[in-house]
């Protein structure tokens, strides 16, 4: 231990209740944390940790809690949200009006809007995220998205998604946005050895994705997988979003959705599947043996008309599941927080007014988060995790009167931002502010552009 004993200090203390997340779901009042560089040191009461750091957060007016971990996303849309003629339709009508914008994308809109996702996403308490880029038109690549996380400073899953069945083969995008499969493999490839890291407490991370069944060839998805395993990265696609979706797979494969995912190798603790609303009972108890993880995106669901995934249902058989916002122009509201509040009210909609607390909203974007990413290093504050860790200020009005539980305040009262965010031990906001990029300028930008892409084709 004496290599670990350097290295910058911080100590955040006094804080009003801190949610650790660890074995016992233990909530410590006056609660502190001692980080030393990237890692969680020590957690209790303020009284029994060191009380001296490099740098001390009074936290005496903080719900401290575990970074929020996103699992789905496509921040590029972040330019097109509330499209005027993409407002009302369902998946597949939605789609097909959105493609041939998004056919417009350069280098420039994925760096800009990754990054002004990423700043939404960070303010609303997230610090890991995955995004799902499977559209590649005027040279741009996944790497403009891994560039956009490092400089923001978030914890990053860069899925390599991809379209290769266009609509003259019976898929649904046009074909000036789908890529010969030979290409997708060696470009997935290149990105893996490139930036993939493997290590505890990783940074950057790269997965295979893609896009959907009904967007990519069977022998893609099967050489995807052996491409994943044999690197040791892992797998991510959409699944069972709609009973459309169903539709085409009972046509095209003459298999549920689930089953043609198992058929293809797409089951296992390396694998985690967006949506899932229409899993069957056969595919919720195939994913619970299996490891196979869930996104779960109620926003997107609502927004979409998918209908309401049965998220208690999987909980309870043991599917791994996290939280996503889902593609910004699908939810229009990337803000994390709110998505636990949806996950929570949506689940009640469903399934009556016990089938989720505020609690079991909060650990599915915490510790389900991490599950379903693959991770045993985030999604909890405990010695010798990652130091991920956000402070909500209870003092905002949407808190007032709900102190009686400061914790179930958080998902149950209007959608906060944090007042401070530390990811991998840095201070990524203070008081409010992002402390790593000019956010102003990046917006002004990131309207400049989704403007011109949207000119001329919606
Ligand atoms: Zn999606």
């Amino acid at each position: 231990m004496q290599a670990q004993a350097t290295g910058k200090t911080l100590l955040i203390r006094n804080a009003r209740i801190l949610v650790t997340m660890n074995e016992s779901r233990e909530e410590i009042p006056d609660g502190a944390l001692y980080i030393r560089n990237n890692v969680i040191e020590q957690v209790g009461q303020t009284a029994d940790l060191p009380q001296d750091a490099d740098e001390i957060i009074d936290a005496r007016h903080h719900i401290v809690l575990p970074g929020l971990i996103n699992t789905h996303h496509h921040m590029y849309q972040s330019l097109t949200r509330a499209i005027p003629s993409a407002q009302n339709g369902e998946l597949f009508n939605w789609l097909t009006k959105l493609y041939p914008i998004w056919a417009g994308l350069t280098p420039e809109m994925i760096q800009v809007s990754t990054l002004t996702a990423m700043a939404e996403l960070i303010l609303s308490g997230c610090t890991t995220s995955s995004d799902h880029l499977y559209i590649y038109p005027n040279q741009t690549r996944l790497d403009d998205s891994l560039e956009a996380a490092a400089r923001i400073g978030m914890r990053f899953h860069g899925a390599r998604g991809a379209m290769s069945v266009g609509q003259s083969k019976g898929g649904l995008p046009p074909d000036r946005v789908v890529q010969d499969e030979a290409a997708i493999l060696k470009d997935t490839q290149r990105l893996i050895e490139t930036y993939h890291d493997h290590q505890r407490h990783a940074m950057q991370r790269i997965v295979v994705a893609p896009c959907s069944p009904f967007s990519v060839s069977r022998e893609l998805m099967r050489e995807a997988a052996d491409l994943a395993r044999h690197y040791g990265v892992s797998l991510h696609t959409h699944l069972a979003e709609n009973v459309n979706d169903i539709a085409y797979s009972r046509e095209k494969f003459n298999m549920s959705p689930a089953e043609y995912a198992e058929d293809c190798g797409w089951v296992g603790h390396d694998v985690w599947h967006a949506h899932c609303v229409q899993l069957d009972a056969h595919g919720i108890d195939l994913f619970a043996r299996t490891g196979t993880g869930v996104a779960h995106c109620p926003c997107s669901n609502m927004r979409l008309a998918s209908g309401i995934a049965p998220i208690r249902k999987m909980l309870d058989a043991g599917v791994p599941v996290g939280l996503g916002v889902d593609g910004s122009a699908s939810n229009d509201s990337a803000h994390m927080l709110g998505e636990v509040r949806q996950a929570m009210l949506l689940q009640r909609v469903g399934f009556g007014p016990d089938a989720m607390t505020a609690r079991q909203a909060l650990e599915v974007a915490t510790l389900g988060g991490a599950k379903v990413l693959n991770r045993d290093d985030i999604g909890a504050l405990k010695p010798g995790m990652s130091a991920d860790v956000v402070m909500f200020d209870t003092r905002q009005i949407a808190f007032a009167g709900a102190l009686h539980d400061p914790v179930a305040a958080l998902v149950f009262c209007t959608p906060a931002n944090v007042d401070c965010s530390i990811i991998n031990g840095r201070v990524i906001v203070r008081e409010g502010q992002l402390t790593s990029i000019e956010l102003g300028a990046v917006l002004e930008r990131h309207n400049q552009l989704s403007l011109a892409l949207a000119q001329g084709v919606d």
